[in-house]
């Protein structure tokens, strides 16, 4: 406003001074008098405002080396010396971030999805059109699980607690190379992921993880008539290895021959205490059933069939190796005379062995 009246008024006078000839003193008619100073009054240019953007400093990560995975990306907030409003973006190793984009705030998370060294800065716009670009700031990215594993506890008597660990941590390593991933058992505190053992879950469980940095490993069960029974160190080698490719992502496999498998039949360190006299044997797990029968008497024998509707199973005695009697179904009472017995069982077509009769989940 003020600029334009000054424009009006000096334009007028301009007018003025080109009727009077000149620029020198003279007397208007209405004895005015215009003289060269005022027509030579410098006038002050309009302000000339630089625009410049301030901030905008790479802060986080910087120099720091980092998991892959989510990162947040954090910056000085960035200001216009006049005022004007300032969106920014990150560029890493130069290339834009779709899920980064201009926006008004100074801090953004993008997916790393690779290991490597990192470049990254940050490009900031004015509404005026201005721009800036940061420096550039590295970081590292690495593909590791940093494994910290929890001292057994100490009342999984069975298998000392030096076996259990080795066992946990043979499966946890047996992932390093998959998909890019290293895999470090740590002992200090910069592990991301966290393993530890549970003595029973009391159902059909033997492991289980949460998300990807939480898994727990199951250290036996009560399958043997309601009695704690530790697993062998194989059962332990695998519900590892199944619960740590959970931790790096691998989902349940349908191959019944891979570790991803649903479902494990666990094998136990001990056998299981055969209740002498006992009717009602819960022959979980065939693996158990190798056992001396004092007296004769009648045994009750209780599966689960889980999807086979035609199991079969046989006792034998321990001096052969033919199974002549085979018994239809899964629950069933078989009477037995002194002596040393194996129990056999299989699924499916006569031909086709299946020694998994018992499984159990290793989740939910
Ligand atoms: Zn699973």
């Amino acid at each position: 406003m003020r600029s334009r009246a000054f424009a009006f008024a000096l334009v007028s006078a301009i007018a003025l001074a080109g009727c009077i000839d000149g620029i020198e003193n003279r007397s208007t008619s209405q004895g005015e008098s215009l003289t060269p100073t005022e027509l030579n009054q410098p006038t002050t240019p309009a302000e000339t405002v630089v625009e410049t953007l301030q901030g905008g400093s790479p802060a986080e990560p910087r120099g720091r080396t980092l998991d892959v995975g989510s990162v947040e990306f954090r910056w000085s907030a960035v200001t216009s010396s006049t005022g004007n409003a300032v969106q920014s973006r990150i560029l890493i190793n130069g290339a834009a971030q779709s899920s980064c984009g201009y926006q008004a705030g100074n801090r953004c998370t993008v997916e790393i999805a690779r290991p490597g060294t990192y470049q990254w800065q940050v490009q900031s716009r004015s509404t005026s059109g201005l721009e800036a670009l940061s420096s550039t700031v590295a970081f590292t990215a690495v593909k590791e699980r940093r494994v910290l594993l929890a001292s057994p506890p100490s009342e999984s008597s069975g298998l000392h607690p030096d076996i259990v660990r080795s066992a946990a941590e043979r499966g946890v390593v047996a992932w390093d190379g998959y998909d890019g991933w290293q895999i470090r058992m740590v002992t200090r505190a910069d592990y991301n992921a966290y393993g530890e053992f549970v003595k029973e879950w009391g159902g059909h469980r033997v492991g289980v993880a949460f998300g990807q940095q939480i898994f727990q490993i199951g250290l036996g069960d009560s399958a043997c008539n309601g009695k704690w029974t530790p697993y062998n160190e194989n059962t332990i080698y695998f519900i590892a290895a199944h619960e740590m490719g959970h931790i790096l992502g691998v989902a349940h496999s349908s191959d019944p021959t891979s570790v991803m498998y649903s479902t494990m039949q666990p094998s136990y360190a001990a056998p299981c205490e055969f209740k002498s006299g006992s009717a009602d044997v819960q022959a979980y797990g065939y693996t158990h059933w190798n056992r001396h029968v004092p007296t004769a008497t009648n045994y009750h024998f209780a599966f689960d069939p889980g999807a086979d509707t035609s199991m079969k199973f046989c006792i034998l005695s321990q001096a052969g190796n033919d199974c002549t009697e085979w018994v239809y179904g899964y629950r069933q009472t078989v009477h037995l005379g002194a002596g040393d017995y194996q129990f056999q069982a299989h699924c499916g077509n006569w031909y086709y062995t299946c020694t998994i009769q018992y499984r159990i989940a290793y989740d939910t």
